[in-house]
């Protein structure tokens, strides 16, 4: 299939939604992209499994990304896609073929940007998080990745949500000595030696801490509790798995120190603290004179003020580089993923404007 890229920006949404390219099975829409992108005579395409990246090279003093994944969850009966009454239906309306179809209409027509910029399309977001196609980009051409600021167009109905919060997973294990219920004083409970562990965690007051301007929203929780094997015994084990959701303001070693103290607090013997899992969070940047102007074109479409992400996405990954990234696109995220994922078209045109304006400003 031959992509239109100086069509009707919902028009081509419409063929990439008619392309299928549930993860995993992106190649058809990256060849579809690529061929496309290879007609553009103002960027360089790079191609990393089905990945493609399209750079202009005019040799601007700042540089920016602006990304979107292929791929899709699986489709439910809702390829093709349809336009009806000004509104884009089927898989990957939201999530995120709409912002797939911004990002290339617009690499399409700036030709001569204000600042350079490296359009990323990638493969395997929606998967496990070993298999992401930005992860890989970056580990394989980690050039591709060297910009002063991020967009990514996943859904956000067309305002901007700045950053992420950063992820912790950590597990506390408590030690105790096992025995035979019947005789409990020859052995230590390690469930109940967790009590104080969960009372100082639900006496913890997360904070809401500003960032660049916006507020993030923490959270310090249990999200599971193990221990004991048999109704008869003593315990010789609990092991408490913590989730810390931590602001911006913090690198994981800080985010790791405010979840030790709480477990120093609560004085358990023995106790074992092991890191499992961690996402880093990403400041959102909005004070920068390069987001400035981002903010401000936004506004000029009549989009809500910025807001802060909560949840964790592939921000992050820029995050983690020290760029500061925000969440931009079309669509009402709490219909990504929905069988009857839709987006309206004005929206789709808004952040096309907004994008647009601020990439010739
Ligand atoms: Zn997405």
């Amino acid at each position: 299939m031959t992509l239109d890229l100086t069509g009707s920006v919902e028009e081509l949404a419409l063929q990439l939604i008619d392309i299928e390219s549930v993860s995993g099975d992106e190649r058809a829409i990256a060849d579809a992209v690529e061929l496309a992108l290879g007609s553009v005579r103002h960027v360089d395409v790079l191609r990393d499994g089905d990945a493609i990246v399209a750079r202009t090279n005019l040799g601007r003093p700042e540089r920016v990304a602006i990304v979107g994944h292929l791929d899709t969850v699986p489709v439910r009966d809702n390829v093709p896609g349809r336009l009806d009454d000004g509104v884009l239906w089927g898989r990957g309306a939201v999530d995120m073929k709409a912002g797939v179809a911004v990002l290339l209409s617009l690499a399409a027509e700036v030709a001569e940007p204000s600042r350079d910029i490296t359009w990323i399309f990638y493969d395997h977001e929606e998967v496990d998080a070993s298999l992401n196609g930005l992860g890989r980009l970056a580990r394989n051409h980690p050039d591709v990745l060297d910009v002063n600021f991020a967009v990514l167009g996943e859904p956000t109905s067309a305002g901007i949500e700045g950053g992420c919060n950063g992820t912790l997973r950590v597990e506390a294990t408590v030690p105790g000595i096992a025995a035979h219920s019947a005789r409990a004083w020859k052995g230590t409970n390690a469930i109940h030696g967790a009590a104080p562990i969960l009372a100082a965690l639900a006496g913890f007051r997360p904070e809401t801490v500003t960032v660049d301007e916006l507020a993030y929203r923490e959270g310090l929780n249990a999200v599971r509790i193990s221990g004991g094997i048999a109704n008869n015994m003593i315990p010789a084990e609990c092991i408490v798995t913590l989730n810390y959701r931590y602001a911006p303001d913090k690198t994981l070693g800080q985010a790791l120190a405010v979840v030790t103290r709480l477990l120093e607090s609560a004085a358990v013997d023995g106790l074992v603290v092991a890191v499992t899992d961690h996402g880093e969070a990403c400041r959102p940047g909005l004070d920068a004179p390069i987001a400035r102007s981002f903010v401000d074109a936004v506004a000029a479409t009549g989009a809500a003020a910025p807001s802060a992400k909560l949840g964790w996405t592939d921000v992050a990954r820029f995050g983690s580089l020290g760029i500061p990234a925000v969440n931009y696109g079309p669509g009402d995220a709490e219909l990504a993923h929905a069988d009857d994922e839709r987006v309206p078209v004005q929206q789709i045109t808004m952040v096309r404007e907004g994008l647009g304006a601020w990439l010739h400003a």
